[in-house]
């Protein structure tokens, strides 16, 4: 009998052995170092006759699990690095048990593309948007980012009657923005807009990353009326600052532009009273980032991209799988293939509409107030300790620092991070080297931040 025949008698044994696992790990996470230098060698040559799933996992075991680090526990505060909660999980192990390929909502019997526009409307209900925003999963904000960009580069040309899809991009697109996202820059080069392309914006004075608003209409008032598409943020990586979206709400009313906003973890701020003013205005932007990878804490990949459904015809024209020209009512016959880049796709609502459906509103409104809580904490020892500064203000999640002698920044985060206990990220700020620890991971607590800082005050005294 070959080993697949036998694996299907065994799926019990087999899930069973992962479920434990699963549960080991995750029960676990708190202990587990949050890096690693062991290295593996990798094996080349595939055997002949496999080994069945259970020796399988039992080569993962002692070749790989050993050295995977808890980038989804509470102390990995590098990147923007979300966890995944329990029904995020539950909801992930389904999507790959049913293995569905969604597509259309209608017809086929195809249940997963109604579980996804449901899950959207769940999102927009969560986020306080407006219904009038059609939207779909891809794999991160950076897809997002390029879908957005997509609808925007069509809608361009139409400004002169030019249908860019179709014919190729003539003339050079004017994009605007301020601190744009490097993955909005990897957009614009993908999407033969060209990286180089973007006019800079100046942002405000005062350790701000935000645009300029007076800046940003004099730079608006020299394209002579060209439309342009702006690219705004609603939280940077650096500082989390969010650009002025009521103030550029009545811009666009005086001027012809596509308006996107990077919300891709700064979005949530919606979820609580106490932030949601820093997205006031967003609802009038044409598209929207949102990552669900962060701080919705589901498994990787998964963000959406949010667009005003007065841009559907545009956005099917620019990711349409026919040649035939549409006609007609895209949504009539929808199916996401003709709405974003890819064509198959897993189901990669279900983690999201699991946790949305299992936590609600008041679940998401305590992650999103807790994780600014121990940032704030966090910011609070920073503050106090003189070998340590704050580049910016905490306004959010993130909390960007240095080493007042910034020469030892390097020594400092490399030591910190080997330590396994705790990992952050370098970053470059206001022309100074610094750290950035950013906090999206339902399970940090003040415990995690004692136990941080009091490595961080260890290795002080060994530098
Ligand atoms: C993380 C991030 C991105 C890129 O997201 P991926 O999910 O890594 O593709 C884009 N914009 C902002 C503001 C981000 O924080």
């Amino acid at each position: 009998m070959n080993n697949l025949n036998t694996d299907q008698q065994n799926l019990d044994a087999i899930l069973t052995e992962v479920k434990q696992q699963g549960i080991d790990y995750l029960n676990h996470i708190h202990e587990r170092p949050t890096a690693s230098n062991r290295e593996v060698k990798l094996i080349r040559d595939l055997s002949g006759q496999g080994s069945g799933s259970i020796e399988a996992l039992k080569q993962f075991n002692q070749r790989f699990e050993p050295i995977m680090v808890a980038s989804s526990g509470p102390r990995y505060w590098g990147f923007v690095t979300g966890g995944t909660t329990p029904a995020a999980i539950a909801g992930d192990w389904l999507s790959t048990i049913y293995d569905q390929n969604t597509q259309s909502a209608k017809g086929n019997g195809d249940v997963s593309a109604i579980i996804e526009l449901e899950t959207i409307q769940l999102l927009l209900s969560l986020l306080n948007l407006p219904e009038d925003f059609f939207g779909g999963f891809v794999t991160g904000a950076t897809l997002s980012n390029f879908t957005c960009l997509a609808v925007a580069r069509q809608w361009i040309g139409k400004q002169s009657g030019k249908d860019f899809a179709r014919e190729g991009i003539s003339g050079t697109v004017k994009v605007l923005s301020a601190t744009p996202h490097s993955s909005a820059i990897k957009s614009l080069s993908m999407l033969g807009l060209g990286s180089g392309n973007f006019i800079q914006v100046n942002v405000m004075q005062g350790n701000r990353e935000a645009l300029d608003i007076a800046d940003l209409e004099l730079k608006i008032q020299a394209l002579n009326g060209e439309p342009f598409i702006l690219i705004s943020s609603a939280g940077t990586v650096n500082t989390v600052d969010f650009d002025d979206f009521e103030s550029i709400s009545t811009l666009k009313e005086k001027y012809n532009f596509w308006w996107h906003i990077d919300a891709a973890f700064g979005g949530f701020a919606a979820c609580s009273p106490k932030y949601n003013h820093l997205v006031k205005g967003w609802e009038h932007a044409d598209s929207i980032t949102v990552d669900c990878h962060k701080w919705l804490n589901v498994p990787y990949e998964s963000a959406v991209f949010l667009v005003k459904e007065k841009h559907q015809l545009l956005q099917v024209e620019t990711f349409q799988n026919s040649n035939a020209a549409y006609l007609g009512n895209p949504m009539e016959n929808f199916s996401y293939l003709n709405f974003l880049p890819e064509n198959s796709r897993r189901l990669k609502a279900l983690p999201a509409w699991f946790t949305l459906t299992s936590y609600g509103k008041q679940g998401y409104q305590e992650i999103v107030e807790s994780n600014v809580e121990v940032a704030l904490q966090f910011a609070g020892f920073i503050n106090e300790n003189p070998n340590f500064e704050l580049l910016a203000p905490v306004r959010l999640n993130t909390v960007c620092f240095s080493l007042t002698d910034e020469s030892l920044v390097a020594t400092f985060l490399n030591k910190l991070n080997a330590g396994g206990k705790v990992f952050m990220t370098p970053t470059f700020y206001n022309g100074r080297k610094g750290i950035r620890a950013a906090f999206v991971n339902w399970r940090t607590s003040a415990a995690d931040i004692e136990l941080a800082t009091a490595v961080m005050l260890e290795i002080l005294t060994e530098l």
